[in-house]
């Protein structure tokens, strides 16, 4: 990797005018120059990616340069320049870049200048009694959650590693262990293509406490910005979540054939209000981190309130649960009970629940097998993350398609099913393999296109793309007229492609 210099003149880059480079030059100036990185050129004259290797194997795009800010006013500067330069260049924006298994830190097509915002890594305002913290995309989850420690209100965690960003899970749609990422944003600042600095949905005001919520009055545009080419996101009001006095995460295990009935009991729980929290269903592959034995599916359910509800809720899941007859295990006492072997991982999990992360990421260590430094360089991972009817036939179904990927491209597929509500379910599909294997890796990649292919032709449609994909958005939508007036606010509001369009374009 190559620093740009602070002052003289930038090395040229083969095919890129010199409007790019004056463009590239200001930019170095505004936020130094040891803070852009340039693609070194190989022999070859193959540029090697500044942006380096990406866990899922996905091709490296051609980046002309990344761009690392400190500051909401240099990203508005830098989006001003290219706004005004009219340079045939876009700009695309990341967090922390853990959008592992979808892509990483690649953009969505070649050509982009990559804008690094882990630099931007303050918590501006936090007010815990309210139940709002001013979050910038680059403050991870174990920030903001060591900040809560004690407190009233606690952080919705992801099961992700706990050093990715708050605001960048956010704005792909993440899902957290209480619920999807997406309602905690309150409000956003965000730096439009013409590089005005504009803030949406609900900002603190310092003379009067207003209520935390959303969608004001008029049009709701803060979902505009969410998995967007409208913007980039310098900061965001995040709600903090009452913390619940109480919590216990119920273990339960089931074999695979009795999928479509123990989902079916689970689900009448959810709808029920018996859970808090997101239900969360792994299959025989997926339950293998969590110290399940082979051949068993198994189940957390969360249950919390004060410490009176949570011992009666304890009490009418596991009964229930026993009385079903479906499941081989039913256990309260994981986290309690130092003697079983579920001890330390069962502490982890409640843990996240409650909203306190694991620095050290041991949890995400064991499903990944690499450090969240080291994933992208050393292992192999492909996520793809469809939605499915939270009914029994469908997630038996979801068995089936998975088993028909193995059969055809020996690929065994993990999957934890996110229960969002009693209704719909968020499929996470996993695909580990050897990244030094050509062969593996190709098999994966051929195993994600059958995933894709057969589960939207179920009308299991992803609601997240990953980096291969993004021509499915069009694909996917139906034909009621939303993405063509999705395409004119893009065309009104960056008629120049300022802000890297195709991600989900
Ligand atoms: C073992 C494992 C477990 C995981 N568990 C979860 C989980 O529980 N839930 C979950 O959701 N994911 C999970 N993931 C996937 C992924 O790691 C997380 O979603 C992670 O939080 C994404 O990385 P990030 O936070 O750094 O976001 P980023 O990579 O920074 O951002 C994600 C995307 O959002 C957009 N974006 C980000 N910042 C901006 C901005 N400022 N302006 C405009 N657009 C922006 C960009 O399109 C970017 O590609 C898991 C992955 C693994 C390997």
């Amino acid at each position: 990797m190559t620093l740009f210099p602070a002052t003289g003149t930038p090395q040229r880059q083969t095919g890129v005018g010199i409007d790019f480079w004056t463009v590239l030059a200001r930019i170095g100036q505004m936020v130094g120059g040891d803070r852009v990185s340039l693609p070194v050129e190989e022999t070859t004259h193959v540029p090697i990616t500044p942006l380096g290797p990406n866990t899922g194997r996905y091709r490296s795009r051609a980046v002309r340069a990344v761009v690392r800010p400190r500051t909401a006013d240099d990203v508005r500067g830098i989006v001003e320049l290219f706004a005004d330069s009219g340079i045939a260049a876009s700009l695309h924006a990341y967090g922390t870049g853990a959008n592992w298994g979808l892509g990483s830190r690649e953009p969505a097509r070649d050509g982009a200048v990559v804008l690094d915002l882990s630099g931007l890594d303050r918590i501006r305002d936090i007010d815990v009694a309210q139940g709002w913290a001013v979050l910038e995309p680059g403050v991870t989850q174990a920030r903001l959650a060591t900040l809560l420690e004690g407190t009233e209100r606690m952080v919705n965690l992801t099961a992700s590693s706990a050093h990715t960003s708050v605001v960048g899970n956010a704005l792909d749609r993440g899902v957290g262990l209480r619920h999807q990422r997406v309602e905690d944003l309150m409000g956003l600042e965000v730096v439009l293509p013409d590089g005005e600095s504009v803030r949406v949905g609900w900002w603190p005001e310092p003379d009067r406490p207003t209520p935390v919520y959303a969608h004001g009055l008029g049009p709701s545009l803060v979902q505009l910005f969410v998995q967007s080419d409208l913007g980039v996101v310098t900061a965001a009001t995040v709600r903090l979540l009452p913390r619940p006095e109480a919590l216990r995460v119920v273990r339960l295990n089931f074999t695979p054939d009795r999928t479509e009935a123990a989902t079916a009991a689970v689900r009448r729980w959810v709808a029920q209000g018996l859970t808090s929290g997101v239900v969360k269903i792994y299959n025989e592959a997926a339950a293998r981190a969590y110290g399940s034995p082979p051949g068993r599916c198994l189940v957390h359910v969360c249950v919390d309130g004060t410490p009176e509800a949570v011992q009666a809720l304890t009490g009418v899941v596991t009964a229930e649960a026993t009385r079903s007859g479906l499941f081989t295990e039913v256990s309260d006492s994981d986290a309690t009970d130092p003697d079983t072997p579920h001890h330390d991982i069962a502490v982890q999990v409640e843990r996240a629940y409650a909203g306190d992360p694991d620095p050290t990421d041991t949890l995400f260590e064991t499903k990944t097998g690499h450090s969240a430094g080291t994933l992208d360089k050393e292992g192999g991972i492909l996520l793809f993350l469809p939605l499915v009817p939270f009914t029994g036939p469908a997630l038996a179904r979801v068995g089936e398609l998975l088993e028909q990927v193995l059969a055809e491209t020996g690929i065994r597929c993990g999957a934890t099913l996110n229960a969002l509500n009693a209704d719909v379910v968020d499929c996470v599909v996993t695909m580990r393999f050897a990244r030094e294997d050509e062969h593996a890796t190709a098999n994966a990649h051929r195993a994600l296109n059958r995933l894709y292919t057969l589960f939207t032709a179920e009308g299991f449609i992803p609601y997240r793309l990953d980096v291969e994909h993004t021509g499915w958005a069009g694909r996917l939508t139906a034909g009621t007229g939303e993405r063509a007036l999705a395409q004119r606010l893009k065309d009104l509001l960056d008629p120049q492609q300022v802000i890297a369009p195709g991600r989900y374009a």
